[in-house]
């Protein structure tokens, strides 16, 4: 854990962020600024900086933190009218925060 990552105290229980979803790899919260009426973040325990970082044995964390947004969209009833599982790289891919997250975006008008 690294005392400095706002994810870390997040997911460790550091702060009152209330969890949609937790087990024993990942937790499940609320985006404090939505940009979608749907938009929650699918967070690993584990401490990795971005998607480049993810090594060969991580790469379950990646797996399951995909099957868990796929879950979340049926618990937040978006999976019918359709949802976005974005994973920002790197400053110029828009990651701003630097501890490995997936963005759950959905809720828009179904056509
Ligand atoms: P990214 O730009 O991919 O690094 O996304 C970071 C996301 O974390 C942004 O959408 C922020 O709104 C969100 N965020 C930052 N601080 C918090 C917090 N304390 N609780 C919930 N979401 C947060
Ligand atoms: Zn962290």
């Amino acid at each position: 854990m690294d005392k400095e990552c706002i994810f870390c105290n997040i997911v460790n229980g550091k702060t009152d962020t209330s969890f949609l979803y937790k087990d024993d790899t990942l937790v499940v919260f609320k985006d404090i600024n939505p940009h979608a009426p749907v938009h929650d973040l699918i967070v690993p325990f584990k401490h990795i900086r971005s998607i480049n970082d993810v090594t060969a044995e991580e790469e379950k964390i990646v797996s399951h933190m995909l099957m868990t947004g796929r879950k979340l969209a049926k618990q937040e009833q978006v999976n019918e009218s359709g949802y976005k599982l974005l994973f920002n790289v790197e400053w110029g891919g828009g990651q701003r925060i630097f501890h490995l997250h997936m963005h759950l975006l959905g809720g828009w008008e179904k056509k």
